[in-house]
Parts: structure tokens; sequence; C-alpha cells
């Protein structure tokens, strides 16, 4: 059956069916208070939206290369009326004109309305990343760390695959604001982001945790490696910047959730500041303490 002459022409259908959901699904949300749960079906969500996407522009393409076919074809018929000059055939090349011309105008308007229908799809999966990026320094936000634990406890509960977290704070960044203004301050915290992100490796999650406080997931490393990891950014940060950092690593054991991990990393972090600053401790699932020599091999 040729597209058009369904009743909802194809991609159009596709589109009112893709955005419905997805804004069906926005509407549900509001009576859901749980953050985790809602992150991720929203990622599914927009999983889903680029699928619907992938789909009408398929079909699209398909449409329009069928409708290219029959233009040739026709256009193959005037070539050889030309020489035959017969005023039958004539009549009917007119005929067959108005035929084409009519799913041609229906081809131009469903085009214009899957543009529409995919325009606001975009604008949703825009809002989509911009809520899950921190504006001052283009990382990611607290919303996508709640995603990336989500997924990685998914991972450590049913394939037992250890992860660790590793959380940073400047030291006496109130200092940096006082005597330099906190335009300085915002400058410093954009140079941190990046040289943060330059060190860690293309799976790890960084996000932008509070104000000077930046938190790395790591998908399977032991917290021997995430100190490994700590240590050598801490000793970056004072070599390349004039500021120092410390740091609070801890592993996901048996029973964690997103809450308990990051509080015995927050231990840590605050056991290192109490140990002077500008160095990393690692919580052990029962205390925290100095992260061992090996890392500085
Ligand atoms: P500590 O070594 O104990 O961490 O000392 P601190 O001075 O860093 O103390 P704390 O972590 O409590 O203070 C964080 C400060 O970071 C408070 C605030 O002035 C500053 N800050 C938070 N967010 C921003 C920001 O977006 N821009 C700037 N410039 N400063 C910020
Ligand atoms: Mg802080
Ligand atoms: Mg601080």
């Amino acid at each position: 059956m040729e597209f058009w002459n369904l009743s909802l022409p194809a991609p159009l259908a596709l589109a009112v069916v893709a955005t419905l959901g997805y804004l069906m699904g926005r509407r549900t949300r509001s009576a859901d208070h749980d953050l985790v749960a809602r992150s991720r079906r929203e990622l599914r969500r927009a999983k889903s939206v680029a699928r619907e996407l992938e789909k009408i522009a398929g079909m699209v393409r398909r449409n329009l290369a069928r409708h290219h076919t029959s233009l040739s074809r026709f256009k193959q018929r005037v070539g050889q009326l030309s020489h035959q000059q017969q005023d039958a055939a004539w009549k009917d090349l007119c005929r067959e004109a108005s035929e084409i011309l009519t799913p041609t105008l229906r081809l131009a308007t469903q085009i214009a309305n899957a543009y529409d229908q995919i325009r606001q799809q975009t604008n949703h999966l825009m809002t989509f990343t911009e809520i899950r990026t921190d504006p001052l320094t283009g990382i990611s936000n607290r919303r996508a760390l709640d995603d990336a634990m989500a997924s990685q406890l998914a991972m450590f509960n049913r394939y037992d695959t250890r992860f660790s977290v590793a959380i940073f704070d400047i030291d006496h960044f109130k200092r940096v604001n006082d005597e330099q203004g906190h335009l300085q301050g915002d400058q410093m915290l954009q140079r941190l982001a990046r040289l943060l992100d330059e060190s860690v490796r293309e799976t790890d999650v960084l996000v932008r945790y509070g104000g000077e406080e930046f938190v790395v997931v790591m998908p399977q490393t032991s917290i021997e490696g995430a100190c490994v990891f700590a240590e050598r950014l801490r000793g970056k940060v004072e070599r390349e910047m004039e500021i120092t950092v410390s740091g609070g690593v801890a592993e996901a054991l048996d029973g964690d959730t997103a809450e308990s991990l990051m509080s015995r990393a927050d231990t840590a972090l605050y056991s290192a500041k109490g140990a002077g600053r500008n160095t990393i401790h690692r919580h052990t699932g029962d205390h925290a303490e100095p992260m061992l020599e090996v890392a500085s091999v």
C-alpha cells in the first residue's frame, strides 16, 4: 500500500506516537519521587525517541526514493511522447501529471509535519542533556551522577562488577574567592574541571558534585586502582595549579546504596581534610585511612 493512502501519513503517525509517548511519560513522572528511577526512565525514553526518529527518517527516505522512481518514469514518457506527438497520448500524460502532483503535495505536507515533530522531540532531548550538564564547567552534574550510580549499582548487584568512586574538594577555596574574587574562583573551577576531564578514562563519569567538589565514578575499578588515580590527580593539581585538593575514595560493597557509598567516600574526604589537606584517604568499609603508599609508585 502506498504510504500516502493511509488515513494518517506514516511518518506523521510515527512522530505523533513517539511524541505522545514522551509527553505522557513526562506527565506521569510528576507522581514519582524516586529521582534515580526517574532519570533511568528518562534515559530509556530518550533512547526510544531516538529510535522513533530513525524510523521516521528511514520512512521518509524510502518514500522519497519511490516518489523519485515514479517521477523518472514520467520523465521517460515525456521523452518518448515528444517524438510521437499523439493527441490521446498527450491527454494521458496530462492525467498522469496531475496524479503525480497530488501525492507530491501530500508528501511535502507530511515532510513539513514530520519536521515539526522532530524539532519538538529534539527540544525534549536537548532539555534532557541540559538538565544533566553543569553550566559553569560544562561537565555532568549531580543528576547524571544519580544515573551513573544507579546503573553501576545494578551491574554490581547483577554481575558482581566492582566499581569505585572518588570525591575531590578544593582546599581552602574560600580563600581563593576572598583573595582573588569570585570570578577568578569560577575560572579556577573551570580549569580544575578541564584537568579532571583530561585525566579520567572515557568510561569514567566525571561530575561537579557541589560548589567546589567533584566526583569520579570509576567502573571496573578496585579501591586500590581508584586510589592510584586519585593520588595521580592530586599530584597533577599540586604541580599544575595554584590550588590543592583533598580526596576520599570508596569501593562499592554488598548492600550499598548510592547514598551509603557516597557517604563513605565523604567520610574519607573529611578524614583527609583532618589530616592536613592535599592528600587522599580511602574508606575500607569499616574506617577511613590514608591511602596505601603503593599509589605513589
Ligand atoms: P576546605 O579546605 O575545608 O574545603 O575549605 P574551603 O574554604 O574550600 O571550605 P568549603 O569547602 O566549606 O567552602 C567551599 C567554598 O566554595 C564556599 C564558596 O565560597 C565556594 N564556592 C562554591 N561554589 C562556588 C562557585 O560556583 N564559584 C566560586 N567562585 N566559588 C564557589
Ligand atoms: Mg566543599
Ligand atoms: Mg573546599
